[in-house]
């Protein structure tokens, strides 16, 4: 193997890499419909949970009130025999009749603060409904969505691990410093780290690159001629 062959080694590498890089990229690029689907059953769902968590809390109020009315209506019905018992004491009559009056205010204080609730709670019932019903029917088309998306990963996944075992290989058959550095320049120059020059122009920064630099690039010999501009590795392409 030549040393210009080393670089056209380590072009390919990057080839590879770049490629890795883009199949990465697409791999975050889920399909608009998923992601509206996902946003909308989000949405259902937490409309959802507002609705169980407001009906609940209605809940709590009517058995608050139902209980104060069974007890009003309780010592009305107490009230009322005690009357009866004494039904030829005038005075006691008029005081049971009192108590009696003032309960039945309040029964009724409570059955017109209980209708409302009532009302409520049957829509937020019928809200849930709604929303369970909704989320039931778009499970399907999520479902269907969420596998296509996961063929289309496991697709770009298994695409990668081909690509990475033959970088593997070809990494392998070069020196281990020259990829290292490599490595470090296409960290810090935005994923390229080997470029080649057209007309003098160095393809990474698009400097003219001076004579005697374009020369000694054009050798392909190790250590590599780097871009005095970009410090990337310089290659020569047969075009
Ligand atoms: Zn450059």
């Amino acid at each position: 193997m030549n040393e210009s062959g080393e670089l056209e080694r380590l072009y390919q590498v990057q080839q590879l890499d770049l490629e890795l890089d883009r199949l990465s990229h697409q791999e975050g690029e889920i399909a608009g419909e998923l992601k509206e689907a996902r946003a909308q059953q989000e949405r259902i769902n937490n409309d959802l949970e507002d609705a169980e968590i407001t009906l609940e809390s209605v809940e709590r109020q009517i058995r608050r009130l139902e209980l104060d009315l069974a007890t009003s209506q309780d010592q009305i019905a107490r009230n009322k025999s005690e009357q009866d018992k004494n039904a030829t004491n005038a005075k006691l009559q008029s005081q049971y009749e009192n108590v009696i009056q003032q309960l039945g205010e309040r029964v009724s204080d409570y059955e017109e603060a209980l209708a409302p609730l009532y009302e409520r709670q049957a829509a937020l019932q019928e809200r849930a409904r709604e929303l369970r019903t909704e989320h039931r029917s778009l499970r399907p088309t999520l479902g269907s969505l969420e596998d296509a998306d996961e063929a289309r990963v496991q697709q770009l996944r298994a695409d990668g691990q081909e690509r990475r075992e033959r970088r593997r290989e070809l990494a392998a058959k070069l020196e281990a410093r020259l990829v290292k550095e490599y490595e470090l320049i296409r960290k810090s120059k935005k994923g390229i780290g080997i470029v080649s020059f057209e007309g003098g122009r160095c393809k990474g920064c698009n400097v003219i690159l001076p004579t005697n630099v374009q020369q000694r690039a054009a050798l392909g010999r190790l250590p590599a001629v780097k871009c005095p501009s970009c410090g990337r590795f310089l290659i020569k392409l047969s075009e």
